[in-house]
């Protein structure tokens, strides 16, 4: 059960402090209080954990600093959409808002390699009006010979770029607690000239004791890439151990399945899930079609995979897309063959918007169709 408090109560409040005795009075039943500071008000949310089938909402509801009660089901307790669950589907972080009802494209280097190639990169997203980028520093690999990314050296230029090109967010992929502490003191000692948002890789998905270590992480949202051989249960699952520890701004990521039903492309593309996450969950989806799709093998209209499976998964209402781009594809250190290239931002921007404003259409129509089906 969840108990909704209105916004900006006051915790020395006699109500409030009433409702806590109470609350610690019942038996078999834990508390936990969860703050989510935003910029106009904190909200508070109090979870009970235990038995609370037998709990009346409506002793709940006697107490004015309750503003509603959620029964919530076994599933996915803090990140689920529950049954007239009106809790927010978006949260803010450094001026930008990350939610199921809008769309960033987050474009750039699959690796950072040197600062030319990090800053042509930067200029052409600021030239296209954009504000987030991926770029990773840790990278993950098959091969233990091979380039394993620069790691905390290249942290201080690459916010420093980002900075200098407008960029917000960083999607940053993170498989220690050490490359956290490293990007919190590159972001220090660089007067936080931009934002990193947490990526979970799918070798990752269910690193308990990773997950369970960012989800006390109170600054940075996290992207939680979708485990490549586990169900969409599973990785659901691994998205609410970061939010029983805490941090709820999680991005869901879809990349693919890795499995050769899927061949030619890289992994079996999944983004028919787009909105099965958006409705079991209140998490905005990103969609990774350069992992997916992996080649830049092209249709005979002359439109690439990965334009085709980006603009599916837009046109399901996905809310990022994470795609790798290179200035000069045949030097990158890291999945060269499959980055779009520079003079290929704008097109893939303009595809985006046109599957996008196909969705806005979509949603118009099926509200239209309720209100229909309610009248007649
Ligand atoms: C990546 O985004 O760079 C990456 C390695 O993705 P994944 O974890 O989905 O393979
Ligand atoms: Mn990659």
């Amino acid at each position: 059960m969840i108990l909704i408090l209105h916004a900006d109560t006051d915790k020395n409040g006699d109500d409030y402090r009433q409702l806590m005795a109470f609350l610690s009075n019942l038996g078999n039943i834990q508390t936990r209080v969860h703050d989510e500071v935003g910029t106009q008000q904190v909200l508070t949310e109090i979870y009970l954990v235990g038995d609370t089938a037998a709990l009346s909402i409506e002793d709940m509801q006697g107490f004015t600093c309750v503003e509603r009660v959620v029964r919530i089901s076994e599933e996915y307790r803090i990140l689920g959409r529950h049954h007239d669950d009106k809790r927010a589907t978006f949260f803010d972080y450094n001026g930008v808002r990350f939610g199921q009802d809008n769309l960033h494209v987050f474009a750039g280097l699959c690796a950072v390699d040197t600062p030319e190639h990090v800053e042509v990169m930067m200029k052409a997203l600021q030239e296209h009006g954009q504000q987030c980028t991926r770029m990773g520093a840790y990278k993950p690999r098959t091969n233990p010979y091979s380039f394993q990314g620069h790691g905390k050296s290249c942290l201080p230029w690459v916010f420093e770029l980002a900075g200098k090109y407008g960029i917000k967010v960083i999607a940053m992929e993170v498989t220690h607690d050490t490359h956290v502490r490293e990007i919190h003191e590159a972001l220090e000692s660089t007067g936080h000239p931009t934002g990193v948002m947490l990526q979970i890789g799918t070798r990752n998905t269910q690193n308990f004791e990773l997950l369970k270590s960012i989800g006390r992480e109170p600054d940075f949202p996290v992207l939680l890439k979708r485990g490549f051989g586990i169900t969409l249960e599973e990785s659901l699952n691994a998205a609410e151990y970061l939010a029983s520890e805490g941090n709820r701004r999680v991005v869901f990521g879809l990349r693919g399945m890795k499995t050769n039903m899927g061949d030619p492309h890289r992994n079996f593309i999944d983004f028919a899930h787009v909105p099965v996450v958006h409705r079991l969950t209140r998490m905005p989806v990103c969609i990774d079609p350069s992992h997916s799709v992996g080649t830049r093998e092209a249709t005979h209209e002359g439109i690439m995979d990965v334009f085709h499976v980006t603009a599916q998964g837009v046109i399901a209402g996905a809310n990022m897309v994470l795609v790798d781009f290179h200035p000069q594809p045949s030097k990158a250190l890291v999945d060269g063959p499959q980055a779009l290239h520079m003079d290929e931002l704008g097109y893939f921007l303009e595809d985006i918007r046109i599957a996008r404003d196909a969705y806005e259409q979509r949603v118009t129509l099926a509200r239209q169709q309720k209100k229909d089906s309610a009248s007649g």
